[in-house]
């Protein structure tokens, strides 16, 4: 197919299909149901699974499944088929209202963080109507939320739905109060960027680490990396441009909208950014990209990656989570305004966030808290852990004028009141230069740069939600009593900046001033997720979460044993994978090696003595020490993974500091010395590719 408006969304069972396809009242009354959360009444739930199933069956589809998205962070269905007897040798195809609605898959297997008892082994599947069921091999996919016997959130989905519907309340309060009666939805936006790595396939075989943990564990630096920055925005390979395309188009069957594509900084990593859409779809849409792009690799022979970190010396991968605000009108609420009145309502609204930012440091960098993502943050490469906010000059000169209360002088030196209806005219600046912020003003929308590239995005979004819609709240409270709106406004802003203006930094974040500077600033920097996971249970995060029903306090505690869990068994599967590696691979061929160098300097000294052995003999001296002290470092290793699995009752967080401090540090220690007897190898011992190949070979 290459008619591009035919193909896009063809597997997706989408509006203008449900129009076209359903009575007039039934499709009034999914809209209903779709636009304002009302329940769907059986008859019409009837109508639509009946229109969806043959729309799928037309498409070739056998099957439906209740698509979700556990808290593993990847995605899950149950594959029912439609087929249903109805004598002993005649089937019919069926799909009820019941069936679409509500789904019961075993839960057992799915983590639950203590809340499911393993008694009650079911979980349920509701159907999300916001977003479009679609077709993926053979099954129409039907998005829902996951949850347990009681209720309890066992998904991504759910607390990120909630979070959209507080923000939602809340913005429409803030609009009711600049006298906007029109606006009776407010959905918050997301596109998100994603970074990946494409290399052969073949290669990608043959390194246990790839296959295992998604990252070399080992590797040698090549005598070529990112230092002539020459991939960045560079000429697309043939092999990788005709990945590029089947990926689009495989997209954009799906409805989503892949928009622009390049190479990123390091050789080998690539870009891909879609057309923004509400967060809800936005997250189905990040996690279906990052399958399809997994699945199209394969077909390419080129392996996809997604981790955070698969070479070391070279920049890992990210995601930029662009998000705003968004009327129902398509009025995008952090757009400078024309007048004013709009710029005071622009400005409630940046420096609520502000405030927000300021006041959950920790929550939003749990957001981008994983074993992968730790390798980056900090780095120089990708922000920092220190959370903070870049607005650029202008508005940053704007705030900090109307705390002053004196006049602002704009870049063409002309000098303006900054009063509530005196706010200067500002353009939206899109020449963000600043890369190095985790959360930057982007002219219309944030961005939030610390997401790891193979995260689900609806965690940091379900944050960012919550704790702007907290502050609106409280705004909203505060200002609804107001008797005389306007200074209360003024002096809620001007409280509220003069409070929080620690936040705002739009210098370099890479440098190590910054890292002072936030110190004497009492910005916290969690360096790693065991240090970041453990504030999800203060007090004041507890409240915050709890408070608005965006989670049950169980939820919280589920959300943070999962997350450290994730962490401890995942620097546990490297640790074993590194001593399996050395052992099993790598010492045999340094051992072959060894021998072959034995042998040629024996055989020269038997045909002479003057034949100098001086190459063989310095490598072996080498390499027997230095493999030696591999051998004693994995057994060290071995030996702190197997210590680690007997400490028990310490707690889980003791365990991930155990984890991070002990056995990823002696990791480290291990791989240095692997690295350096890979470089006094001969090429065709080494039983890995290189980074060299596994980098640049891709043409
Ligand atoms: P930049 O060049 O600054 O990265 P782009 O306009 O190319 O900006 O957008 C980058 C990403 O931001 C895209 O995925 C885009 O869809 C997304 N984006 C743009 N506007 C919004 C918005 N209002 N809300 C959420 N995401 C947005
Ligand atoms: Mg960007």
């Amino acid at each position: 197919m290459s008619n591009v408006p035919e193909m896009f969304g063809c597997r997706v069972f989408n509006d203008d299909i449900m129009r076209a396809r359903l009575p007039k009242e039934i499709y009034k009354a999914f809209r209903k149901t779709r636009e304002d959360g009302k329940p769907l009444d059986q008859t019409v739930a009837n109508s639509v699974a009946n229109a969806m199933k043959n729309w799928a069956i037309e498409h070739g589809a056998t099957h439906f499944t209740h698509w979700f998205q556990p808290m593993t962070g990847i995605t899950a269905g149950k594959h029912d088929s439609f087929v249903t007897p109805v004598d002993p040798c005649k089937v019919i195809m069926e799909f009820s209202g019941k069936e679409l609605i509500k789904g019961e898959p075993d839960a057992s297997s799915f983590p639950s963080g203590g809340l499911r008892a393993t008694f009650e082994a079911r979980g349920y599947t509701a159907w999300d109507p916001t977003s479009n069921a679609f077709l993926k091999d053979g099954s129409l996919c039907i998005p829902t939320t996951f949850c347990s016997f009681g209720g309890e959130a066992l998904d991504k989905k759910t607390p990120l739905l909630r979070s959209m519907d507080l923000l939602d309340r809340q913005a429409l309060r803030i609009l009711r109060l600049f006298g906007d009666t029109e606006t009776t939805h407010v959905t918050t936006t997301v596109g998100a960027e994603q970074e990946y790595f494409l290399i052969d396939k073949a290669l990608y075989e043959q390194r246990k680490d790839l296959l295992y943990t998604g990252r070399t564990l080992f590797g040698a630096k090549p005598p070529k990396g990112q230092e002539l920055e020459d991939h960045y925005f560079g000429v697309i390979k043939p092999r990788v441009s005709a990945y590029m395309k089947d990926l689009d188009e495989e997209l954009w069957k799906l409805g989503i909208l892949s928009k622009t594509k390049h190479n990123e900084a390091a050789p080998a990593q690539h870009e891909l950014a879609p057309l923004f859409t509400s967060s809800n779809i936005a997250t189905d849409h990040n996690q279906l990209t990052m399958e399809v792009m997994k699945q199209v690799a394969s077909r390419h022979g080129l392996a996809c990656l997604l981790h955070e970190k698969p070479f070391a010396g070279v920049n890992g991968s990210g995601k930029h989570n662009n998000w705003s605000m968004s009327t129902n009108n398509g009025v995008n609420l952090l757009e400078p305004g024309e007048s004013p009145r709009k710029n005071a309502q622009f400005l409630l609204f940046l420096v609520a966030i502000i405030r927000a930012v300021d006041q959950n440091q920790d929550l939003l960098r749990i957001a981008a808290a994983s074993t992968g993502n730790d390798h980056r943050l900090g780095a120089s490469e990708a922000p920092p852990a220190i959370i903070s906010i870049f607005l650029g000059d202008e508005l940053t000169d704007i705030l900090q004028s109307m705390l002053d209360g004196v006049k602002y002088e704009s870049p063409d030196k002309t000098y303006m009141e900054v009063g509530l209806d005196y706010l200067p005219r500002f353009k939206k600046d899109t020449t963000d230069r600043n890369r190095t912020s985790p959360f930057a003003f982007t002219g219309n929308k944030f961005e939030f740069r610390m997401l790891g590239s193979s995260a689900s995005i609806a965690g940091a979004n379900c944050i960012l939600n919550t704790v702007i819609a907290d502050v609106l709240c409280e705004f909203a409270d505060e200002l609804e009593q107001a008797e005389d709106f306007r200074p209360a406004l003024r002096s809620l802003l001007r409280r509220t900046i003069q409070k929080h203006q620690r936040i705002i930094f739009n210098g370099n974040n890479y440098s190590d001033e910054w890292v002072q500077e936030a110190q004497s600033r009492g910005l916290l920097n969690l360096q790693s997720s065991a240090d970041a996971v453990p504030y999800y249970l203060c007090e004041k995060n507890i409240r915050l979460l709890t408070r608005h029903g965006v989670f049950s306090e169980s939820e919280v505690y589920s959300r943070y044993e999962i997350t450290l869990e994730n962490y401890t068994k995942q620097i546990h599967i490297e640790a074993l994978t590194m001593a399996d590696m050395v052992k099993k691979d790598i010492l045999p061929a340094v051992v072959s090696y060894m021998k072959d160098l034995s042998t040629t300097a024996c055989q020269k000294k038997q045909l002479s003595d003057r034949i100098s052995c001086y190459v063989e003999e310095t490598l072996l001296t080498r390499l027997s020490a230095l493999s030696s002290e591999l051998y004693k470092q994995t057994e060290q290793l071995e030996q702190h993974v197997a210590k680690a699995t007997q400490i028990e009752g310490v707690g889980i967080e003791a365990i991930g500091r155990y984890y991070r401090d002990v056995v990823f540090a002696q990791m480290e220690a291990t791989r240095v010395i692997a690295d350096e007897i890979e470089s006094l190898v001969g090429e065709s011992y080494w039983p890995y590719p290189t980074y060299g190949k596994l980098l640049f070979s891709v043409k």
